[in-house]
């Protein structure tokens, strides 16, 4: 990634401080603290899986959705947020902590749930297999999709 600085998380958890370490990114990139940005963060914050696009909006009242949205665009381009595809129309956006931290999902075709799961095995396998392919790896998806014990 482009001028990236590595972020040191002051403590362990990993997703946890994503609030301070988003913004100690965005002031690193050189934005300016305050408006529709800050409030699209603090959301995304408060947040342990993915929310659309459409959702933050409607939770943003007054912000307006351009705002939203080029809001984003930057947190994705410094990739702060990740995109993830969880069916059709349904566009998530959520958090990507220090080091790349991030999880993935269940997603049952039947009731459209979604369960998020980490798998550090999965994530180590993963480079390897970039690794072995001679691959530099940007990112991944990873999505199961299945039914849910609610729909079976
Ligand atoms: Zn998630
Ligand atoms: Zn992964």
């Amino acid at each position: 990634m482009r001028g990236y600085t590595r972020w040191v998380p002051r403590s362990k958890s990993k997703l946890g401080d994503w609030h301070e370490y988003a913004t100690e990114r965005l002031r690193e990139a050189g934005y300016h603290k305050g408006g529709g940005r800050e409030r699209v963060v603090g959301l995304l914050a408060g947040k342990s899986c993915a929310v659309s696009a459409l959702e933050i909006d409607a939770e943003l009242n007054g912000v307006g959705r351009a705002t939203v949205y080029r809001a984003l665009d930057q947190l994705e381009q410094l990739g702060l947020i990740r995109r993830i595809e969880l069916g059709l129309d349904s566009t998530g956006f959520e958090k990507v902590g220090p080091q790349g931290h991030h999880h993935h999902h269940i997603v049952c075709s039947n009731c459209g749930k979604v369960i998020p799961f980490e798998d550090q095995p999965l994530e180590k396998a993963i480079r390897a297999i970039a690794k072995r392919s001679g691959v530099s790896l940007e990112s991944h998806d990873v999505t199961l999709r299945g039914t849910c014990t609610g729909c079976d």
